[in-house]
C-alpha cells in the first residue's frame, strides 16, 4: 500500500516570489565579503560581483534577479545529481557499499577522509566519493561514461550544456590532487575504473556551464520526485531524489553541512565556482551564481540570498510554524 502522507506545502504567490527574489538580491548584492576560489586560475579570475538567482517551481516557473544571463561552471554541483543518475542505474544499495554514505566532517578535497575510514568510504558530496560514482557510471569506455553523465545532467537542466573549455583546460591541466585522490581509491580498490580517465570524466562534469535558471530548474527537478518541470521528462525515480536529498542534507556544503542545515532546514549543494543549490521537496528549487566563498569554499552570497529566502518562502523542512526569529541574517565564516 502506498503510504498518503508525504511533507510539502507550496510557494507564496508568483508575485510574491518575484518580490522576495528581487529583496534577496538587493540585500546581498553589495556584499564583499570572502574570496575567488583559489583551485583553478580560471576560476580566480571570474568577476566577484557577478550576482544571480532563480527561484523554480515544481510547474517550471522561474523568478530570477540579477545577471541572470552569467554562466558559471558546475563544479561539486554536479555531485548530487551523477549520484541521482548512478544510483538510478546501479540501485542505491550498490552505490552506498561501494561508495559510502556519511559526512566525513572534513574538506572536500580531503586526502585524510579516506584514510581515515576503515573500509575507505566517504561519501557522494565530497571529491573522493563524487569520484567512485563518477567511475561506477554504465559504460565500458571513458566516451560512454562522459556520454552517460553529459546527457543525464542535460535531463535535469532540460537543455544541453556546453563545457566551458577555458575552465576544463585550466582545471586538466592543475588537478593533481584529484588525480592522486583517484589514485589512492584505485589503490584501495575503492575506485571502478581507471583513474585518469576518471579524473578527467569528473573533471568534465564539474566544467559544464550553466545559468543560475540552470542551477534551479536542476534543484527543482530533485524537488519535484525526478520530473524537470520544464520538459515534463522523468529524468530519475522519486526514490532517487529522495536519497540525493538526504546526502546534500548530510554533507552537501562539506564541513559547514551542520552549520547549513541549521539555518537553512533545506538540501542544498555548493561549489567552488560559487555555484549552489537548495532543493525544497514539493516547492521547487534555487540557484544561485555568485563567486566569493567563505572558508569552507561555499558561496557567501548565494548562503545569504538563500537563508533569506528559506525563511521568506518558508522552505525549512523542519519548521511546524513560522518563527520571527529566524530572520536575523546569520554571518557566514570568511577566509
Ligand atoms: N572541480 C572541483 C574540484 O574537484 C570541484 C570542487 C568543488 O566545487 N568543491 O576540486
Amino acid at each position: 500500500m502506498t503510504p498518503p502522507y508525504v511533507s510539502t506545502g507550496h510557494l507564496p504567490s508568483a508575485a510574491r516570489t518575484q518580490t522576495l527574489v528581487d529583496q534577496a538580491y538587493r540585500r546581498f548584492k553589495d556584499n564583499d565579503e570572502g574570496t575567488n576560489a583559489q583551485h583553478y586560475p580560471a576560476l580566480a579570475r571570474m568577476p566577484r560581483h557577478t550576482f544571480s538567482l532563480c527561484i523554480a517551481d515544481v510547474s517550471g516557473d522561474c523568478f530570477m534577479a540579477g545577471d541572470v544571463d552569467q554562466t558559471c561552471t558546475l563544479m561539486s554541483v554536479s555531485k548530487p545529481f551523477v549520484f541521482a543518475l548512478v544510483c538510478q542505474a546501479l540501485g542505491a544499495e550498490a552505490v552506498r557499499a561501494q561508495v559510502g554514505l556519511n559526512a566525513t566532517g572534513l574538506p572536500f578535497n580531503s586526502v585524510m577522509a579516506i584514510e581515515l575510514h576503515p573500509q575507505r568510504l566517504t561519501n557522494p558530496m565530497v571529491n573522493s566519493g563524487a569520484l567512485a560514482v563518477t567511475s561506477l557510471a554504465p559504460g565500458d569506455t571513458a566516451e560512454a561514461k562522459w556520454a552517460f553523465i553529459r546527457d543525464g545532467l542535460a535531463r535535469f537542466a532540460g537543455r544541453p550544456l556546453e563545457l566551458d573549455e577555458e575552465v576544463y583546460a585550466s582545471a586538466a591541466s592543475s588537478n593533481f590532487r584529484n588525480r592522486a585522490i583517484a589514485r589512492l581509491l584505485a589503490d584501495y580498490g575503492r575506485l571502478y575504473f581507471d583513474s585518469l580517465e576518471t579524473t578527467d570524466i569528473y573533471t568534465r562534469q564539474c566544467c559544464l556551464k550553466v545559468t543560475a535558471r540552470d542551477l534551479a530548474i536542476m534543484a527543482a527537478t530533485l524537488a519535484d520526485g525526478g520530473v524537470n518541470p520544464i520538459t515534463g521528462e522523468r529524468v530519475v525515480d522519486a526514490i532517487h531524489c529522495d536519497h540525493t536529498l538526504v546526502v546534500m542534507a548530510t554533507a552537501g556544503m562539506y564541513e559547514s553541512s551542520g552549520d547549513w542545515l541549521f539555518d537553512m532546514g533545506v538540501p542544498g549543494k555548493s561549489g567552488v565556482s560559487g555555484a549552489l543549490i537548495a532543493a525544497a521537496p514539493g516547492k521547487g528549487g534555487l540557484g544561485v551564481f555568485s563567486p566569493p566563498l567563505d572558508a569552507a569554499g561555499n558561496s557567501v552570497r548565494g548562503q545569504l540570498a538563500a537563508r533569506f529566502l528559506s525563511d521568506q518562502l518558508g522552505l525549512n523542512l523542519f519548521a511546524s510554524k513560522p518563527h520571527r526569529s529566524r530572520q536575523e541574517p546569520r554571518r557566514v565564516a570568511v577566509r
